[in-house]
């Protein structure tokens, strides 16, 4: 097996590492989450070892995998985190990651988010407006402490992606405009509850061109000198996640290529640097498989009814992305291949997985959905009170079952019926 493949074929059967996809299947049922360790670890290595030269941190987001099996394979290989909730702090923690290595993204802190952090003793809160520098400044003072703290700007450059998940544009609701960070930063310096140790940015996500990251970093060292000369004591600068991958045609700059790109301005600096990245690392270390229930054509198109969902994978639905679906087991040359919409069981005409595919197709075949090991379970819910799927990390010729299947048990756990009508 070769890591920069985890799922390739073997004697016409598409395998997760050294387990076929027919048996994970057979076994956990469908649909199901596979992920693969080595693809996860290889990932984060080659964030790591491309900015090796430099003092850095990776600190992967979170919000595109949070299920605790991948995060504590990331946190073994050395992985800090990005995390956006008091419920991603939680999740860390459990993995086994290490709170230092922790920064706190997100416009919308609660102060009891805010306590759990400074409690578990995080490296950076990521701040993006005045009204969350004051109330970090006094629930850190209330606990007697001093809240390390980087300010979020928006640079304002075009990410060139899709607008959902662009962030870095002066009408996003993310970051401070960089005209009044050093304002804010002179603010921050004066909060006994606050050290400022960092400046930080994130310009958007899928990222295919490195102009934008560089525009961004240009605009961010052009303030960091600002606030330096100002008297600023920064320790590090974050440059955020978005590096794109690859779903179907893309050719995204590889970790290697994004660093070497950023490295001489970064080296410049002395400066150490926090990196971001969700996608990068997680999504082709995953994949969806799904079970077809039924071919069903009409005058205008041919539908595969499989059993995943929206619901299980919203990405198609929500941003009509692609991504590509191939059979675990093709019947090469027996069948014709026709164009396929491949649907979902949902009562919503978004629900779809792919649209005009050409594939060979019966019912009961089993389907691969890859890249979805980010932005994909993370994203589930029970719409149609329909369960999440299973997660299963593959390593080697084991399969680790990382979350069971939801029951319908679990989706109606905390929900009450009315007490008896009543006789008086
Ligand atoms: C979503 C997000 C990331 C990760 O983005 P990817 O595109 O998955 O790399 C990193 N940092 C912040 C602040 C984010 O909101």
């Amino acid at each position: 097996m070769t890591t920069d493949d985890p799922f390739h074929w073997r004697a016409g059967v598409l395998y997760a590492e050294d387990v076929s996809c027919e048996q994970l299947a057979q076994r956990f049922g469908t649909p199901l989450y596979v992920y693969s360790r080595a693809a996860l670890e290889s990932a984060y290595r080659a964030f790591d070892e491309a900015f090796a030269e430099l003092p850095h941190r990776v600190c992967f987001a979170v919000k595109a995998n949070s299920n605790l099996a991948v995060l504590q394979t990331l946190a073994r290989a050395g992985s800090g985190f990005d995390i956006v909730s008091g419920g991603e702090l939680a999740r860390v923690l459990a993995a086994g990651g290490d709170p230092a290595g922790i920064v706190f993204s997100g416009v919308g802190k609660a102060r009891e988010e805010m306590a759990a952090a400074l409690d578990a003793g995080i490296g950076c809160f990521n701040i993006e407006s005045v009204a969350e520098l004051d109330l970090l400044d006094r629930t850190a003072r209330d606990k007697g402490m001093s809240a390390p703290v980087a300010l979020r700007v928006n640079p304002d450059v075009d990410p060139k992606t899709h607008p959902y998940i662009a962030t870095g544009l002066a009408q996003s609701k993310f970051g401070i405009a960089i005209a009044d960070a050093p304002a804010l930063y002179a603010e921050a310096m004066q909060r006994p509850g606050l050290q400022v140790v960092g400046l930080a940015c994130h310009i958007g996500s899928q990222l295919l061109d490195l102009d934008p990251f560089e525009d961004a970093l240009d605009r961010l060292l052009e303030l960091a000198g600002q606030l330096q000369a100002q008297g600023v004591p920064l320790a590090h600068l974050d440059i955020g996640g978005g590096l794109g991958v690859r779903y179907g045609d893309e050719l995204p700059p590889s970790p290697a290529a994004y660093a070497a790109r950023l490295k001489p301005k970064l080296a410049a600096t002395g400066l150490a640097v926090h990196l971001e990245p969700g996608r990068a690392i997680a999504a082709n270390a995953g994949l969806l498989l799904t079970r077809v229930h039924y071919l069903k054509a009409s005058s205008a198109r041919n539908f595969a009814i499989v059993d995943a969902a929206m619901n299980d994978l919203l990405r198609p639905a929500l941003y009509d992305a692609w991504q590509e679906i191939v059979a675990v087991h093709p019947h090469n040359g027996e069948d014709e291949q026709l164009l396929y919409d491949i649907v979902g069981p949902v009562c919503e005409s978004g629900d779809f997985l792919g649209k005009q595919r050409p594939l060979a197709l019966r019912a009961d075949d089993l389907l691969a959905v890859r890249g979805a090991g980010a932005y994909g379970f993370v994203m589930a819910s029970n719409y149609n009170t329909r369960p999440r799927p299973a997660e299963v990390l593959v390593d080697g010729g084991n399969e680790h079952l990382a979350r069971a299947r939801e029951t319908l048990e679990d989706l109606m756990r905390g929900e009450q019926l009315l007490p008896e009508a009543g006789n008086g």
